[in-house]
């Protein structure tokens, strides 16, 4: 294996690092760095810049609008967003279903359907779960019945991630209740203005609202908007489920955000003068942290590595490196936001979450780094949840690649 970069790499990063420092709006950069919540402008903004310099969707093939690149150069550009504190882009369109046209669409969905999602112009959500359907989402009951050139869709759709912001839902619906649970499912694309459609805010364990329960009631979709067979969805689902897991955190974030927590160990005194960082027990966390961070690091590498000597790129080749990923990374990130408030101390006490939002100009209660520490530690619990549980990543490695 070799995980060193090429002098054409090199240049690259170089590149995408100039652009990235004149491109990403400064008031952007302060609100991710200081938590402050995103307005659907902010992140759709920050999207047609990306789009305008034809770099917005890394992962589609050219023709469709991908820049081309090869998977080293998706890598060392995913991380420079993360390292430049780029807003994240709503993943949706981007890395889920687009992905999912590319590979199972018709040509006409592609027509209608890539150009919006690549420009921003439609934004995009997912409606996988059901209160009753998580981690066992084959157990799916939204059903949707055929009526000449329509499906009529009746159900529920819950942990709908920006369905306020969305345009348009691809949703995995039951359309047969015969065989095993994984057939019987379908694929679809809904419009969200569709009469039928209802919604209802989730506020989040932060206070912002960032999920929704999604309500159909006798929602008629036309039957061209199936992607791939009748009834057989739950192939389609599983791709898709493989790019989620693959976009789920970029290591440029989790370098940002122990950089940012290095900084304040650095900066912060304990009662003797002496800072933190020179604690032994809170310096040993943070080299633990670190050394698990680059772990992955090398992790990833070894996994561009393999799927670059293959020439492989799509979802399928993707395996078991999707779960492992996926674990690892969101460990990661909840561990910073631990030791975060554990540096911060008194002052993630206050929880104003009302400094988080648009507009807020009052003076912070302490640094102004504090300010977003409780919220941000809250929020990132979701990272071990969605995308498929920890556990059920654990228990895919277990049965997929250990064979147990
Ligand atoms: C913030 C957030 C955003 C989300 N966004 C979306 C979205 O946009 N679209 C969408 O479709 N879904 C979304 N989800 C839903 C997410 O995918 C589900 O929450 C997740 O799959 C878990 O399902 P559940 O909540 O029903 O929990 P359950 O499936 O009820 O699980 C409860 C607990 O039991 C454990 N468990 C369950 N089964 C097993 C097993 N077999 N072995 C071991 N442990 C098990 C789980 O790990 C979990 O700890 C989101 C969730 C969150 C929290």
């Amino acid at each position: 294996m070799d995980i060193s970069f090429s002098a054409d790499d090199d240049a690259f990063r170089r590149e995408v690092r100039g652009f990235l420092a004149e491109a990403t709006p400064p008031e952007l950069k302060y609100k991710v760095e200081n938590g402050i919540e995103m307005q659907r402008d902010d992140v759709v903004g920050w999207h047609k810049i990306l789009y305008a310099k034809g770099w917005v969707a890394p992962n589609w093939p050219k023709e469709h609008g991908g820049p081309g690149w090869t998977l080293t150069q998706k890598y060392i550009f995913d991380e420079e967003l993360g390292l430049a504190g780029a807003p994240r882009l709503i993943t949706f369109g981007l890395n889920m279903c687009g992905p999912v046209l590319i590979a199972f669409g018709t040509d006409a969905q592609k027509h209608r359907f890539l150009p919006p999602m690549l420009s921003a112009d439609e934004v995009w959500c997912q409606g996988y779960s059901e209160p009753g359907a998580g981690s066992d989402l084959a157990s799916l009951s939204t059903s949707a019945a055929r009526d000449g050139d329509e499906w009529v869709i009746n159900g529920s759709k819950i942990w709908t991630t920006k369905a306020h912001w969305a345009d348009w839902c691809f949703m995995l619906v039951r359309t047969s209740s015969g065989g095993r649970r994984q057939e019987g499912i379908t694929f679809v694309l809904v419009d969200l203005r569709t009469p039928g459609i209802s919604m209802r805010p989730i506020y989040l364990i932060d206070g912002l609202h960032e999920t929704n329960q999604v309500f159909f009631e006798d929602v008629r979709v036309p039957v061209a908007n199936t992607v791939g067979e009748v009834d057989r969805g739950w192939g389609i689902g599983k791709y898709l489920l493989a790019h989620e897991r693959m976009s789920g955190g970029s290591l440029g974030t989790h370098k940002t955000l122990l950089r940012q927590l290095k900084s304040i160990a650095a900066e912060d005194e304990l009662s003797g003068g002496r800072p933190l960082a020179e604690e032994p027990a809170f310096g040993a966390k943070l080299a633990e942290v670190e050394l698990e961070l680059r772990a992955l690091e090398a992790f990833n590498l070894r996994a561009v590595d393999r799927l670059s000597q293959r020439g492989e790129l799509g979802g399928q080749a993707i395996g078991v490196e999707a779960n492992v990923f996926k674990i690892r990374q969101s460990e990661i990130h909840q561990r910073l936001t631990e030791l975060k408030m554990e540096a911060i101390g008194y002052y993630a006490m206050p929880y104003l979450i009302g400094a988080l939002s648009h507009g807020w100009n009052e003076p912070p209660i302490g640094a102004e780094y504090a300010n977003g520490c409780t919220p941000a530690y809250l929020q990132f619990r979701k990272v071990s949840i969605y995308s498929g549980s920890n556990e059920i990543q654990h228990n895919i490695i277990a049965k997929a690649r250990l064979g147990l």
